[in-house]
C-alpha cells in the first residue's frame, strides 16, 4: 500500500495536518497509539495568535461549536501588591489578535477526538492502537506498524513526526534536539465545583515558594498549574497530594483562589519540570516533524498549541503548492521556527524565572518589576509575544538588554 502522507501520532498537530491535508484532496495515514484520548495534564489554553491559526486553517469554527470558551481578562498577583490594586490592574484580552475575543480554551482530549473524527470525515484514513515498529526515511519513506493484529509496511511520500516529545520519526531522521535545564516543576490539575470565580477571567500570582495559573474553561471548572523549585520534586505526591496542591492556592494576596482551593479534583495531578528544547532542522529528506517532536517551548507560556497550529499552517501550505512528484522544500519552514523558537524561549526564560523562583531576592526582583512596568509598559513586551506572537514584539525585546532592565532591583 502508498499514501501521499503517513502521520505517526494523531494529537492537535498530527489530527489537524491529517484534516487539512485531507481536506486539500492528498491520500492521508494517521496513525494514533492510543486507543483513547485522556487527560495527560496537556494544553488546553489557546493565546490569541494560536487562535489565529485556527482561524486560517478553518478548523475555529469547529473549536467553538464544541464548546472552546473565550477569556475575557487576565489579572497578575502578587505578594508584593494588595490583592485590590492586582485586581484593578486587570488587562482585556481582546487586543491582541484582530477579530478575536481574547484566548481559547477547550479539553485537550475533547480537542484531539474532534480534529481527529473530523480528519476521517475529510476523507484521511485514521487508525487507533497503532504500535509503529519501523520509520524508514530517504528516497522511498516507509512506517512499518501493527494494526488490529495485523503487521503493514505503507510506502509514502512524505512521513510526518507529529508524537510529542518522544518522536520516533524524529529519530529516525537523526535530527537532535536540544534541551536547556530545567527551571522549576510545573503541576497541572482540572478542578470542578469552583464557584464564584469569573469564568471569562484568567490569573497568575506568586506568593512564598508556590506560583500558579488557572484558566477558566466554562461552567464551574477551571485548569490550574502551580510551579515551585526543583528541589521539591516530591511536594504534591501520595494520595492527598492533589488536595495539598489546591491548598497552596490559599493566598493572602490572591482571596478570589479560595474558590479553587474549594474545588474538587476533576482530573489526575501530574507534574513535569518546565524547559525549553528545539531542533537546528525539523525536517530531512522524506520526513518533518511538527509540534513537540521539533522541539517544545516552556509550558509555562502555554503556547504549545498555537506553535503546533502555526506549525501545521506552514507545512501544509507548503505541501499545497509543491507540484506532483516533486520534494517540498521546507527551509522556510525551518527558519521560520528557529527564529519563533528563540524568541519563545527568552521569553518562557524571562518569565519563568519572574514568577517561579522563589525567596527574598527573587521576591524583592518582582516588587520591583510590577513597579517599574506600571510607569514604563515596554518593560513587559515580552507578554505581548506571548499573547500576539513572537513576531508582534520588537527585535530588540529578544536582548539579554532587555531581560537586565527586567530583572533589575
Ligand atoms: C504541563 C503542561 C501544560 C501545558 N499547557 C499548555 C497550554 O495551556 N497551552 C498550550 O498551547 N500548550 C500547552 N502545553 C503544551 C501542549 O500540550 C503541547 O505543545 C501540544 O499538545 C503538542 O501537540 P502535539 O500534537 O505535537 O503532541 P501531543 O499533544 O503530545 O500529541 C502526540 C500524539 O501522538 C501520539 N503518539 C505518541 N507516540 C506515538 C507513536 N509512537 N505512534 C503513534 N502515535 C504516537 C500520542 O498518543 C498523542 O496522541 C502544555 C504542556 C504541558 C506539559
Amino acid at each position: 500500500m502508498s499514501t501521499d502522507l503517513a502521520i505517526v501520532g494523531g494529537g492537535i498537530g498530527g489530527a489537524a495536518l491529517a484534516l487539512t491535508m485531507a481536506r486539500a484532496g492528498a491520500h492521508v495515514l494517521l496513525l494514533e497509539k492510543s486507543t483513547a484520548y485522556e487527560d495527560r495534564v496537556r494544553g488546553e489554553w489557546i493565546a490569541p495568535w494560536g487562535v489565529t491559526e485556527t482561524q486560517r486553517l478553518g478548523i475555529y469554527d469547529l473549536l467553538r461549536a464544541a464548546g472552546g470558551h473565550h477569556l475575557a481578562s487576565h489579572t497578575t498577583y502578587d505578594e508584593s501588591r494588595d490583592p485590590a490594586d492586582s485586581e484593578a490592574r486587570t488587562m482585556p484580552l481582546d487586543m491582541f489578535a484582530p477579530g478575536v475575543p481574547g484566548p481559547l480554551c477547550l479539553g485537550h482530549p475533547r480537542h484531539c477526538q474532534l480534529l481527529f473524527d473530523a480528519a476521517v470525515a475529510a476523507g484521511a484514513e485514521a487508525l487507533r492502537g497503532v504500535e509503529v515498529e519501523a520509520v524508514e526515511l530517504g528516497a522511498r519513506p516507509r512506517v512499518t506498524f501493527t494494526h488490529a493484529g495485523v503487521r503493514r509496511t505503507v510506502e509514502a511520500r512524505l512521513v510526518i513526526g507529529a508524537e510529542g516529545r518522544q518522536s520516533l520519526v524524529r529519530d529516525a531522521a537523526g535530527v537532535a534536539l536540544h534541551q536547556d535545564a530545567p527551571h522549576h516543576w510545573f503541576a497541572g490539575l482540572l478542578v470542578d465545583g469552583v464557584t464564584g470565580w469569573d469564568v471569562s477571567r484568567q490569573a497568575i500570582g506568586t506568593e512564598g515558594d508556590f506560583g500558579f495559573l488557572a484558566f477558566p474553561q466554562g461552567g464551574d471548572r477551571v485548569r490550574v498549574y502551580g510551579g515551585y523549585a526543583l528541589a521539591e520534586k516530591g511536594r504534591f505526591t501520595g494520595p492527598d497530594g492533589a488536595r495539598r496542591f489546591l491548598d497552596a492556592f490559599r493566598m493572602r494576596s490572591a482571596p478570589a483562589n479560595e474558590a479553587i482551593a474549594a474545588g474538587a479534583p476533576a482530573g489526575p495531578l501530574f507534574s513535569y519540570f518546565n524547559n525549553d528544547s528545539w531542533t537546528d532542522e525539523p525536517f530531512a529528506p522524506g520526513a518533518v516533524l511538527i509540534g513537540d517532536a521539533a522541539g517544545w517551548n516552556d509550558p509555562i507560556n502555554g503556547l504549545g498549541l498555537s506553535i503546533t497550529y502555526r506549525d501545521v499552517r506552514i507545512v501544509s501550505d507548503i505541501l499545497k503548492a509543491t507540484a506532483a512528484g516533486a520534494a517540498p522544500d521546507f527551509r522556510p519552514y525551518a527558519e521560520e521556527r528557529a527564529e519563533r523558537m528563540r524568541r519563545l524561549r527568552f521569553a518562557g526564560q524571562l518569565q519563568a524565572a519572574l514568577d517561579m523562583e522563589f525567596g527574598a531576592a527573587a521576591s524583592a526582583r518582582r516588587r520591583s518589576y510590577h513597579a517599574r512596568s506600571a510607569a514604563d509598559p515596554t518593560l513587559g513586551l515580552h507578554g505581548v509575544a506571548i499573547l500576539a506572537g513572537p513576531e508582534a514584539a520588537p527585535a530588540d525585546i529578544f536582548t539579554q538588554a532587555h531581560r537586565e532592565r527586567v530583572l533589575a532591583g
